[in-house]
């Protein structure tokens, strides 16, 4: 962990772009109750092939009119090079100067990958166009990623992203601190040195997590996972349960020095503002 403790701490909250009228409201409600803890930037997700480019710009802007940082997402999967250029430009244009760079993952029965096939080649081509005028994030896996032929490859995969030009990193959520903390040790052995921000998931509802998890590669421990279940419907103890875990898992990582926390929000603003405040931050 000793290259993590020199990077100063930087919290974020991650939005999903809405689909409706309703949502865009309840998410202006949600972000502007989250500035108030002064987050060092909002980000905002992207769908494969660029299928919801307009509302994610459309929510950074929003929220970069109010004076606050806010990095769209990025993905290359099913796009081809003239739509990432043409997406980049836009985003110049409009004064981005900060986004989080993904490969992202082909919707089922999509007819094409695209002309890049991983996030590190992304990386090198937002460096070749646009040199560093982006701050670029990257993803990595403390668990690994579903898709990885070894842990020791997914962490060298990492890297190429680093050797290309990522300047920091927002990891899978996960619930076991060790994970994270062997990860970056694997990441500093072979000479990662950029910050590696834990990302973290608030517990709201559990079936949902239990699926998202599956995909994605994310472990819910077996404690947690059975705590979780013999909760069946009673939502209040999932969350008040959860709570007390995931407040317990942030205190952890930032105790041993991780370099700050991200929050995917899932556009709500209590869960998250409640770990924020029992951590004292
Ligand atoms: P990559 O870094 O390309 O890695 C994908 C797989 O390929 C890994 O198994 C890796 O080991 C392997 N690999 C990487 N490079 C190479 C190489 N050069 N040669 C061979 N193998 C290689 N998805 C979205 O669609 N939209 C979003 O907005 C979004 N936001 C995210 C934000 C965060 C913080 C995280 C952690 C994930 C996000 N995702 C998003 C999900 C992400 O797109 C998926 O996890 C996707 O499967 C991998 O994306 P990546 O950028 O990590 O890909």
């Amino acid at each position: 962990m000793e290259s993590q403790k020199k990077h100063p701490r930087t919290f974020s909250f991650e939005f999903f772009p809405p689909k409706t009228p309703e949502g865009v409201q309840r998410l202006s409600t949600t972000w502007r109750q989250l500035a108030q803890l002064k987050p060092r930037f909002f980000s905002v997700t992207y769908g494969a092939g660029g299928s919801t480019r307009d509302r994610t710009l459309a929510t950074v802007l929003e929220i970069k009119q109010a004076g606050f940082d806010a990095a769209p997402h990025i993905s290359c999967i099913g796009s081809t090079l003239a739509d990432i250029d043409e997406t980049l430009d836009l985003y110049r244009s409009k004064g981005i100067r900060h986004i989080v760079a993904l490969r992202g993952d082909l919707p089922s029965g999509a007819a094409s990958a695209g002309e890049l096939r991983h996030a590190n080649e992304l990386v090198q081509l937002i460096r070749e166009r646009s040199g560093d005028h982006f701050h670029i994030e990257v993803a990595c896996y403390p668990e690994f990623h579903p898709q990885a032929r070894s842990a020791q490859e997914d962490v060298r995969n990492f890297k190429r992203k680093v050797d290309a030009g990522a300047n920091s990193a927002i990891t899978q959520y996960f619930f076991n601190a060790d994970s994270y903390f062997r990860f970056v040790d694997d990441c500093e052995a072979i000479g990662i040195g950029i910050p590696i921000v834990p990302g973290i998931m608030p517990i709201g509802n559990f079936s949902q997590l239990a699926r998202f998890s599956d995909t994605c590669g994310a472990d819910i421990p077996r404690w947690l996972r059975l705590k979780l279940a013999g909760f069946g419907d009673d939502v209040a103890s999932i969350r008040s349960f959860g709570l007390d875990v995931v407040t317990d898992l942030c205190d952890r990582l930032l105790s041993a020095g991780a370099p700050g926390l991200h929050f995917y929000t899932m556009n709500q603003a209590g869960p998250t503002s409640t770990i924020w405040q029992r951590l004292g931050l």
